[in-house]
């Protein structure tokens, strides 16, 4: 029954694909620059540059963490261990324990001018707030404690 069920979710899918005939998608695989917001003691996960020069009100917030690095995840963790203290990770421009650079830090518009000062001019991608089933959620924040952090039960 089940593999039916896959059967049929693959077939409806392909169906879509022939007939929206979306066009292909290319991104830079490395040095990517990440947007990363810390406000109220939390740290949301990052966003592409195009994303947070969409950000309105309240999501200006806090500070903003301008980082070049190669995967999301990466950018996440450095920042979050650089805010808890004590993992090796720092705030220098070329990070001595993972391959992060951080690019500057400040208000929204601060980082917003420091992406500007770099050549990095995206469009603002304005996108809705969504996540796709999969087997393992990443949070949206982690609360940065002192010396460690958490997930809190809201975040998942
Ligand atoms: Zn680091």
């Amino acid at each position: 029954m089940g593999a039916r069920k896959s059967t049929r979710r693959a077939g409806l899918g392909q169906a879509w694909a022939s007939d929206t005939q979306p066009e292909g998608d290319v991104i830079d695989a490395l040095d990517r620059y990440f947007m990363l917001r810390y406000s109220g003691g939390l740290l949301y996960l990052p966003q592409d540059p195009r994303i947070a020069a969409a950000a309105a009100g309240s999501e200006r917030d806090g500070t903003w963490f301008v980082l070049r690095a190669d995967a999301p995840d990466a950018a996440f963790n450095h920042q979050r261990q650089a805010l808890a203290g004590g993992y090796g990770c720092r705030e220098d421009r070329e990070c001595p324990a993972c391959p992060v650079e951080t690019i500057g830090s400040g208000t929204w518009h601060e980082a917003m001018s420091l992406r500007r000062a770099r050549g990095i001019v995206p469009q603002q991608l304005d996108v809705p707030d969504v996540r796709v089933p999969a087997p393992i959620r990443p949070p949206r924040y982690n609360r940065i404690l002192d010396g460690c952090w958490d997930i809190p039960k809201e975040a998942r």
